[in-house]
């Protein structure tokens, strides 16, 4: 069952309201979140300036000091709670008492003021439970209550829960949400247990894009091997620390963040900021496929800079680049939203897939690719510029290897640049420019 409770907002927009009355915490904090996240920021020092700020505006979270001049013993906090506003607790005092009845309120998370990198573990809680709004968990237990528990644990920290009673039903859930990258299943189930739920999720999801956590309250000890001999990525046995499972939760999901960051600079050229060869031959063949298998038709584009050399020698490289990075950016804002797949293969090199058109239509596009680009103008210090492009198209009709598409075009840009480039030649001769 998905949680519709809490919609993600966009998370450079959010709305942080900081509640703390001393004035150098919160002016670094406030500086912090507008200036390093992007956050839009409220701050209040006493409880009268906080129902002032509540009555006009509505949050996506709240940093709670505990003691203000007018609010003792988190009077603040329970008012935060029952705006439904996820808190984090930033205290100076701290004992067990205190962290039962922070727990009690379903607080999101709570800090304590008594080290230096206090400050940076505010920034980062708030900064990872806004991201959360956007990453689905599922919770897969056959006994209601001990579900129940795990949901609630998960809502506070603001995920997008979901969850199943049954090994089967968690299969399909799975396959109907795509964005879950965790789950959470126990081992003791009527259809399948946790273990065999954990090898059949793994048939089909990798533990680069999704986590698995076992739990059980079995007194097995073998059972925490046997789970991650399967493939999950961490079990906790029950009773669990509720601290101790939020954070392997949360360690998990920042797995997979820094994952998907090392895979987008893996394909991501770092002068133009567009895809690389990298990307395009690692998923330009499956494309390729999947329009053939439709029966719809596919061409391929090679484009190169004219005389890209003479213009680095005239006015060196740091101009090139200038230029390089201007039709990129160009090219990107063509394409956007077409479907096609651009990137930068190399130098002054760039090839596009064309899905769905046939070497007429991709010569057509290209042409009005060829004429952007030749009106461009690169401001220089005190002139501007000017650059033209020659483009090769081929359709991809034969079953050939990816690269001899590649090669196709590239032939036919060789033979645009030798009919005076500024111009796209396709295998149906349409030469222009
Ligand atoms: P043609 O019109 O036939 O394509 O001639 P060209 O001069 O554009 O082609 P050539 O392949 O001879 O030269 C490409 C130049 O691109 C040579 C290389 O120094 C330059 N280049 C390659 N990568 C970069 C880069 O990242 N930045 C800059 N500024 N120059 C680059
Ligand atoms: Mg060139
Ligand atoms: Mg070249």
């Amino acid at each position: 069952m998905p949680d519709h409770a809490v919609r993600p907002a966009s998370r450079n927009k959010a709305h942080v309201l900081v509640i703390e009355d001393s004035r150098s915490l919160s002016s670094i904090l406030c500086h912090r979140f507008e200036h390093e996240l992007g956050y839009q920021v409220t701050h209040c020092a006493t409880v009268k300036s906080f129902e002032a700020a509540i009555a006009t505006d509505v949050f996506d979270i709240a940093v709670v000091d505990l003691n203000l001049p007018d609010s003792y013993d988190g009077q603040v906090l329970d008012q935060v709670v029952a705006l439904n506003v996820p808190a984090v607790v930033f205290t100076a005092d701290f004992n067990r008492d205190m962290r039962e009845r922070l727990l009690e309120r379903g607080v999101a998370d709570y800090l304590i003021k008594d080290n230096e990198r206090a400050i940076d573990m505010v920034v980062e809680s708030i900064d990872r439970i806004l991201s959360n709004r956007n990453v689905g968990v599922l919770v897969v237990d056959d006994v209601a209550s001990a579900r129940a528990m795990l949901v609630d644990l998960l809502r506070v920290q603001k995920f997008q829960v979901y969850d199943a009673a049954t090994g089967a039903e968690a299969l399909t859930v799975l396959a109907d949400n795509p964005h879950i990258e965790l789950v959470i299943t126990d081992y003791h189930m009527p259809d399948m247990n946790g273990y065999e739920l954990t090898r059949r999720i793994r048939r089909q999801h990798h533990s680069d894009r999704l986590r698995i956590i076992g739990i059980s309250s079995s007194s097995d000890r073998l059972l925490s091997a046997s789970f991650l001999k399967a493939g999950a990525n961490d079990f906790v046995y029950r009773p669990y620390v509720v601290e101790e499972l939020q954070c392997r939760i949360q360690h998990n999901i920042e797995t997979l963040s820094q994952l998907r960051q090392l895979r987008y600079a893996a394909f991501s050229d770092y002068l133009t900021g567009l895809r690389n060869r990298r990307y395009f031959f690692d998923e330009g063949p499956a494309q390729v496929a999947s329009v053939r298998a439709r029966a719809e038709p596919c061409s391929i584009a090679m484009l190169d800079i004219d005389h890209f050399k003479k213009l680095n020698d005239s006015y060196g490289h740091e101009v090139g680049d200038r230029v390089l990075k201007a039709v990129a950016g160009r090219l990107s804002v063509m394409l956007d939203g077409t479907g096609h797949m651009l990137a930068r293969l190399g130098g002054e090199e760039f090839s596009v897939l064309l899905l769905g058109l046939d070497a007429s239509a991709a010569a057509a596009f290209c042409e009005s690719l060829r004429e952007d680009i030749a009106q461009m103008r690169v401001a220089l210090d005190d002139s501007e510029l000017g650059v033209t492009v020659s483009i090769g198209v081929a359709e991809i009709a034969e079953h050939e290897s990816f690269s001899n598409y590649l090669n196709a075009a590239d032939q036919l840009l060789y033979m645009a640049k030798g009919l005076g480039r500024n111009r796209v030649y396709s295998e149906n001769m349409l030469v222009s420019g």
